[in-house]
């Protein structure tokens, strides 16, 4: 079996998005590549396309012109597949349908050599059961690239059950090659960064469908939480029928888990035809002059009344920022805040009144716990140190006295951040998705999908997040994550919010 595949001869089959992205890759590696598809002319058509590409790089002083020059020379459009039969590799980036995949690669082990590694970007259907029926299964492997191929980093080197270790290793080695980040998955629905991805997208679902607030607050706070893009304008750049039909994948591989039950709220978009930007209308309009989602209009508030007394509670990070910023806040006025280091809450009481930190709990569950009226929960700030101004939700126990559903918000806004109301959803919007990431990421590590180093590198480099869920939990705590899902289990019920058993140990293993 042929283990180093380092400038080894390469067959695209599939000249669509993915793969003339992998034939620059491939052919910018120094690899001699053929590009095989059935459509006729789509191949050479592709090529030609790479060649504006490149050269457009060139022109812009972003690639050597001479190496350009080399790489378009290494590709070639074949319209036979028997035209590449000196293959040492072949990718496949064909329809995402099982049988197109496994008749093409029984057709390809009639014609490459027997040492030859077949790999599939599949990004949805098991590798296990692409390989059924090959008469070398061993060799099939997928190399899952993200979308656009030259510039997303990361690689998924999927192994099936029959996948031979040693072709699993060539293929991690040779996308280091070519400058990539693999990361090695078990095939399981969804592999690493469609798995763990899901809550983002499935957290603000729930949300929008009780109302909780609009898409635009929802954004802003996950945009808050350092994400590039929060997740309806995402939704609406993937295309909801796309993201609806990933996630729809992934709940029926899972027999139908509740964790992973679509949305309603984005099948009714997705039967209106509201796809987002593609179709002009999603979560927001995207016609002809509208340059997308409209800045979020902020409320502003006034200076809070002023107070007799104003204690910080708890310890770590975010107790000391609002330590800082309360000690500011006050400043104006010639006094400070107390410390009460010992509390088992993270926020600040103000006379009567708190405002506390999320532990999942709403406001209203607070406020009965405490024996309290006056009482506020405000979201988790994710990014540290935590930047003036940053957007951050909370919400006002029901039952709280007029004046303080007005001083809370300007409480948070007095300690430097952008308050935005929310109804009184358990874990808010930022501690509730970034709780439901860890425990997916949990799952995929307690199966062996991947190890915590490889899930977060995979959703940092596969979607871009700011983090990986093991390094936010490493900011966090485990009871404090395991807080949060449990109080979202308790309010929701149902097998959405169950914690992962390798939360549950690791949370023994600290107390
Ligand atoms: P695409 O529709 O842009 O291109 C697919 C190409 O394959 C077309 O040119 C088609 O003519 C050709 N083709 C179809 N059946 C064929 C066959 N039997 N033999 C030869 N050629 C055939 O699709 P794409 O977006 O490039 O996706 C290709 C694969 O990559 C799919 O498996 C998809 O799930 C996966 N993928 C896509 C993305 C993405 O963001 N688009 C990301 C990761 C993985």
């Amino acid at each position: 079996m042929t283990t180093d595949l380092r400038g080894a001869p390469v067959l695209v089959v599939g000249a669509g998005i993915m793969g003339i992205g992998i034939v620059q890759v491939a052919a910018l590696a120094g690899h001699p590549v053929k590009l095989f598809d059935m459509r006729e002319g789509a191949a050479s058509q592709a090529l030609d396309k790479l060649a504006a590409t490149l050269k457009s790089l060139v022109d812009k002083g972003r690639l050597d012109a001479e190496m350009a020059r080399e790489a378009i020379g290494r590709t070639a459009a074949i319209n036979s597949l028997a035209q590449a039969r000196d293959s040492a590799l072949v990718v496949e980036a064909i329809v995402e349908k099982l049988e197109a995949k496994r008749s093409l690669f029984n057709e390809l082990e009639g014609i490459v050599a027997p040492g030859a590694v077949l790999a599939t970007n599949t990004s949805s259907i098991s590798v296990t059961a692409i390989a059924n029926g090959l008469q070398h299964p061993g060799r099939l492997v997928g190399m899952h690239f993200f979308n656009p191929v030259p510039l997303m980093k990361l690689v998924e080197v999927v192994s099936g059950l029959q996948t031979d270790a040693p072709v699993a290793e060539a293929i991690f080695e040779l996308s280091r090659a070519w400058g990539k980040t693999p990361v090695h998955a078990k095939s399981t629905p969804g592999f690493i960064v469609n798995r763990i991805a899901r809550p983002y997208y499935a957290e603000t679902l729930a949300l929008l469908q009780e109302q909780a607030a609009t898409p635009q607050v929802l954004d802003a706070c996950l945009k808050a939480a350092g994400f590039r893009m929060g997740p309806c304008e995402l939704m609406d750049l993937i295309g909801h029928d796309t993201n609806f039909a990933v996630t729809n994948s992934v709940y029926e591989a899972n027999f139908q888990d509740k964790r992973f039950v679509p949305s309603l709220v984005q099948r009714e978009m997705v039967a209106g035809g509201l796809f987002g930007r593609k179709s002009g209308r999603g979560f927001y309009r995207y016609e002809a002059g509208s340059s997308g989602p409209a800045p979020l209009p902020v409320a502003v508030h006034e200076a809070p009344a002023t107070a007799r007394q104003v204690t910080v509670h708890g310890i770590g990070p975010i107790a000391d920022h609002l330590e800082h910023a309360a000690i500011a806040a006050l400043a104006p006025q010639g006094w400070g805040p107390a410390r009460e280091l010992a509390s088992d809450w993270v926020g600040l009481s103000i006379d009567g009144a708190r405002l506390v930190l999320t532990d999942g709990r709403t406001a209203q569950q607070l406020a009965h716990d405490f024996g309290a009226a006056d009482v506020a929960v405000f979201d988790r700030p994710l990014v540290q140190p935590i930047a003036p101004g940053s957007a951050l939700a909370y919400a006002v126990a029901p039952g709280s006295h007029a004046a303080w559903q007005t001083q809370a918000g300007a409480w948070l806004a007095a300690l430097g951040f952008t308050p935005l109301p929310l109804a009184d959803a358990p874990g808010l919007v930022v501690a509730r998705t970034i709780a439901m990431l860890i425990n997916e990421g949990a799952d995929a590590v307690l199966q062996g999908v991947c190890d915590t180093a490889g899930a977060d590198a995979a959703m940092k480099l596969g979607v871009n997040y700011p983090a990986g869920p093991f390094e936010w939990l490493a900011h966090w705590s485990v009871d404090g994550v395991v807080g949060v899902l449990r109080a979202l289990d308790a309010e929701y019920r149902g097998e959405r919010y169950r914690v992962s058993p390798w939360l549950r140990r690791h949370a023994h293993l600290q107390a």
